[in-house]
């Protein structure tokens, strides 16, 4: 089911879209809905008990850095190895902009650092294996902390084991043929959703059914443009943790 006659986008309120991207803050729909989720679980909301909270935005996403921050503050931390995205992101906020080299790059933090963890179409782009990433991003989630993410799915993934190694292939054209872009070296399939779920948490999916709209309605949100293949995943680390202090 989905949406097409939205009247505005609901990170920034423009009314105008080109395709499916605001005009204004240069969402997609993918960004509005991972805003919409942060809205849902109280992360936008400077009442609630999310005070002094610590954030990492891996890749930031357009339209939603300078909301996060006028709400998190100095508790936000930015990455993106690639410096245009710094450029066109944020070079006028002040707060900590990293420039980590994924995956190595996550070990420099300790056990249970950060609140909440955000990225989105980032992990198709890491060299290795993406079991071994997200268990390095949930060691250094804090227990209770979320993980509120995004990766494209293969078109037939319930049908389909995840694909990786792109950055083992020769050609750009080789990555496109195999993983639907130059830059992508992996393509995710069912096993993504069994191996999440073998890690120390709650795993759940945002995605745009009747259900999670009645669950946006209450918190009067507007979302614009979605479609029925826009997917946000939640991740939310259990409260008793054994893990290693180092
Ligand atoms: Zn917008």
């Amino acid at each position: 089911m989905s949406i097409k006659n939205e009247s505005s986008c609901n990170i920034c309120g423009e009314k105008k879209f080109q395709q499916k991207m605001c005009e204004n803050c240069g969402s997609e729909s993918r960004h509005r809905l991972l805003y919409s989720t942060l809205e849902k679980y109280g992360y936008l909301n400077k009442k609630t008990t999310f005070e002094n909270i610590r954030v990492l935005h891996i890749s930031p996403d357009p339209g939603i850095v300078n909301n996060l921050f006028s709400i998190i503050g100095s508790g936000y931390y930015l990455s993106d190895y690639k410096s245009k995205y710094y450029e066109n992101y944020n070079e006028n906020l002040p707060i900590p902009f990293l420039r980590l080299k994924l995956p190595d790059d996550i070990r420099i933090f300790s056990d249970n650092y950060f609140d909440l963890i955000i990225h989105s179409s980032v992990l198709e782009h890491i060299p290795g294996k993406y079991v071994d990433h997200l268990t390095e991003l949930v060691r250094i989630l804090k227990p209770k902390g979320r993980m509120i993410f995004h990766v494209p799915l293969a078109k037939d993934f319930l049908s389909t084991k995840t694909i990786e190694g792109g950055e083992f292939l020769t050609s750009d054209e080789e990555r496109i043929l195999i993983h639907g872009e130059n830059d992508h070296y992996k393509t995710f399939g069912y096993d993504f959703f069994v191996e999440i779920k073998k890690l120390n948490g709650n795993f759940c999916v945002e995605t745009f059914t009747e259900e999670f709209k009645k669950s946006i309605e209450a918190f009067h949100v507007k979302i614009t443009h979605l479609n029925q293949l826009t997917t946000i995943f939640t991740f939310t680390k259990n409260e008793n943790t054994q893990e290693s202090s180092n």
